[in-house]
Parts: structure tokens; C-alpha cells; sequence
């Protein structure tokens, strides 16, 4: 269990979530939404796709609650009650900007407990033959919602499971539940929601929901939140309106940090410049502020390059002793030095004066040095080699890879990479 960062979050998300003014940043989404949804622009099926830690969960809660906020229902009623021959007694009503958050349904949906606001995500199979809904998991996903708004699947996982490897699937038997919830009849709302989260984790049993996104009951809207579009059914892809939710800025990130965190101002800019505009990276990396990490690359690569198999070994088993979140927090700042390496290369060889500016204003000078070290053993082929290893390493270790096992494979690949070897990247 993650008890240590449960904690770390609860800190953070004290208030029950979810307006708009709620969530980090993406301000250009925001408008998007409410303005598709003033003027009927809004398909039935939207599928939010953005990378983890950029928010696409807290979005489409944002949204659910928005869309049901009376407030602003009682706005549109007011307009459409007008005929064209009568004069509007508001002129030019602009669409409220985020919604009450006051009003009952504002309430309940802020508690995930609206009856009209359904949730489904992928669960744990507990007993053997056990057949879960998401409905069976629904106390810890209010909690989880509230407390770990950027958490990824693996949190989620990891904060229901009873059992090592345990895998999070969305079943067969929820989507027959998906479909009817959906098929009964709104209870106090105008419109019923089903906000379905990760949908990367359904397979075939996926296309029992085509027909209801197709044809849905009226005053219905499917919100799929996803991370990983090659992952998901193309039959849901396409029946979806795409709604791609971008990275967080690091300027975000950072105000994020210290209004929201309370981080120092300094680590805050630390830490949003690493962290690729994940919230949920930077969370963990604040927590590990201090860690060596460039002490420990160093370490590494000393013994990839120079020192071997006895090195390495010992290594790993230093590595190993971490922990799945330092693990990957380490293998994270390799990926940053990797690219700081691939900007300063481009900047030095003249081939694009436009990088080389931001590149090395926002860089650290003990980072520059360590890049401009990478940049001495491996070419920009080499780096883009590795940082795919790096990718697939934090995909494995979130879904439970032996850690010990994948560290090993992974230094046998950089060793091969950087020899110039023939390489062969894994799937
Ligand atoms: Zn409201």
C-alpha cells in the first residue's frame, strides 16, 4: 500500500474536488469545453487523451460537474425560454466560466456521489471466480479521486490490491453494467455521465459498449480518459469526439507547486523543469527532492562503461533496495538528462540556434555538465535509443516488473547501445 504518499496527497486535496478552478492549468481546454457545450457542439462520446500527470481525469470531472451544475442549467432554461420575438432580458449571456460548486448537484458530484454521474475503471479480481464492477470498488475510488486526482492506474492499483500482481481490468460484467446504468432513466439531472477511465485496459469485451456510444439514450455523454490512443480499442477511437489534453507547461507545474504544495520556490523550479509537465512526477520528485540522482547515474554509468559485470552488479542491488518510485523517478532524470543532452547537441552543432537558447537557459549548470558528459560517449541516435529503453523500463515497472531482473536487462542494453552493438529494442 501506499500509505506514504496517501498521506503526501491528502495533504495536498484537502477540499472536495472538482471545478474547473480546480484543475492545474489548461485554461485553453476549459474554454473549449464550456464552449462546446453552450452551443450544442458537443458529440455524445468524447474521449479525453492526455499523457499522466497532465490532468485529463480532474478535467472530465470538472466537466461532469459543470455540465450539471444548476446554476448555470437554470441560465440556459432562462435563454431558451425566450422566443425570437421576445427581447432577451440578458444580453449576450456569457456561459459561466467554471460551475458553482455550491448548488446540491455541485455538492454530490464533488463527493462522487451524484446518481446521475456514473464512474467505471478498472478493478482487481479479490476472490478467485470473482467477476468485479466498478461499483464494488466505488469507496475507494471516491477517496482516490479526492486524494489522488493525477494518480495513474498504478496508484489506483495499487491502492485496491489485495494481492501482488495483481492486474486492473475493466470486465466483461461492467460493461454490462455500463450499459444499464445508461439505460435507466436520469434521476435528478438533465444529463446522465459516465466518465470511463482507462479504457486502455478493455479488450474485446469493449465492443458490448459500440452500440449504446452510438446510439445513446438521449441527454447522455460518454467521457473516456485515456493515456496511451494505440492502446485502446479502435472501434472506441473512432466513435469518440477526440479531446487531446496537452502536457502541463513548467510554469504550471511550478505555480502548482508552491500555491497548491506548498514546495519551495526553488525546488518548485527544480523540479518543473524536469518533469516533463507530469503534476504527478513532480509530486514525487519534490517528495525525493534531495535524492543524488546524478550521483547515482554517474555510479551507473561508470560501471556500464568502465568498470563492469561486478559493478553493475552491485549496483543493481543498490538500485533495487530503493523502491518502484525512486526506481522510476531515476530512470526519469536519466530520460531528462538524455533530452538536455539531445538539445545541447543540436544547439552546439548549429543545426537549430532556436533550441540551443531555451535549452541552456533553463539548465542547471551541474546538469549541462552532465549532459555535455552523455554527449561525449553516445550520439543523438544513441540517446533516442535509450531513452526508448528508459520509456518501456517505467511502463514494466508500473505494471509490477521484477525490478531486479529489469535493471539487469536494461544495463546489458545501454552497454550494447552505446557499444554501437546491434540493437535490438524490445516491443
Ligand atoms: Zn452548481
Amino acid at each position: 500500500m501506499l500509505l506514504e504518499h496517501c498521506f503526501f496527497y491528502f495533504q495536498l486535496f484537502t477540499f472536495a474536488f472538482m471545478r474547473f478552478s480546480d484543475v492545474i492549468g489548461q485554461d485553453a481546454i476549459k474554454k473549449q469545453l464550456i464552449s462546446m457545450f453552450h452551443r450544442g457542439r458537443l458529440s455524445h462520446a468524447l474521449l479525453f487523451l492526455g499523457k499522466e500527470g497532465s490532468g485529463a481525469l480532474p478535467l472530465a470531472l470538472a466537466f461532469a460537474q459543470y455540465i450539471n451544475c444548476e446554476t448555470h442549467r437554470q441560465t440556459k432554461h432562462q435563454s431558451a425560454s425566450l422566443t425570437l420575438f421576445e427581447t432577451s432580458p440578458v444580453v449576450n449571456p456569457q456561459p459561466p466560466e467554471d460551475s458553482c460548486g455550491q448548488c446540491p448537484s455541485c455538492i454530490k458530484a464533488a463527493k462522487s456521489v451524484h446518481p446521475d454521474i456514473h464512474y467505471s475503471y478498472p478493478t482487481v479480481t479479490r476472490k478467485a471466480g470473482e467477476k468485479p464492477v466498478a461499483t464494488d470498488f466505488i469507496v475507494e475510488w471516491r477517496s482516490f479521486v479526492q486524494q489522488y486526482p493525477y494518480g495513474n492506474l498504478f496508484d489506483w492499483i495499487e491502492s485496491i490490491k489485495e494481492k501482488e500482481n495483481s492486474q486492473g481490468k475493466i470486465t466483461a460484467e461492467e460493461c454490462n453494467d455500463i450499459v444499464r446504468k445508461l439505460s435507466l432513466k436520469s434521476y435528478e439531472s438533465e444529463y446522465k455521465i459516465l466518465i470511463l477511465w482507462m479504457p486502455e485496459e478493455l479488450d474485446k469485451e469493449g465492443n458490448k459498449l459500440l452500440k449504446i456510444i452510438e446510439e445513446p439514450p438521449p441527454k447522455t455523454v460518454f467521457i473516456l480518459v485515456a493515456e496511451n490512443e494505440e492502446r485502446i480499442l479502435p472501434t472506441l477511437v473512432s466513435r469518440c469526439q477526440m479531446i487531446r489534453i496537452p502536457a502541463l507547461t513548467a510554469k504550471e507545474v511550478e505555480e502548482a507547486l508552491v500555491s497548491r504544495n506548498h514546495t519551495e520556490p526553488a525546488v518548485a523550479a527544480r523540479v518543473a523543469a524536469v518533469c516533463e509537465g507530469n503534476y504527478r512526477a513532480a509530486l514525487q520528485m519534490v517528495q525525493h527532492a534531495e535524492e543524488d540522482w546524478q550521483a547515482l547515474l554517474r555510479d551507473w554509468l561508470n560501471a556500464i562503461l568502465k568498470k563492469g559485470p561486478a559493478a553493475q552488479n552491485a549496483w543493481i542491488e543498490q538500485v533495487n533496495a530503493l523502491g518502484r518510485e525512486k526506481q522510476k523517478q531515476l530512470l526519469r532524470y536519466f530520460n531528462h538528462l538524455l533530452h538536455q543532452a539531445i538539445l545541447l547537441y543540436a544547439g552546439s552543432s548549429g543545426k537549430d540556434k532556436e533550441i540551443q537558447i531555451p535549452a541552456t537557459q533553463h539548465m542547471l549548470d551541474s546538469e549541462k555538465d552532465f549532459a555535455e558528459r552523455i554527449n561525449r560517449f553516445s550520439d543523438p541516435a544513441q540517446q533516442q535509443a535509450i531513452l526508448q529503453e528508459l520509456d518501456n523500463a517505467i511502463y514494466y515497472l508500473e505494471r509490477n516488473a521484477n525490478a531486479k531482473m529489469l535493471f539487469h536487462a536494461l544495463t546489458i542494453k545501454i552497454y550494447h547501445i552505446i557499444k554501437n552493438k546491434v540493437v535490438f529494442l524490445s516491443e
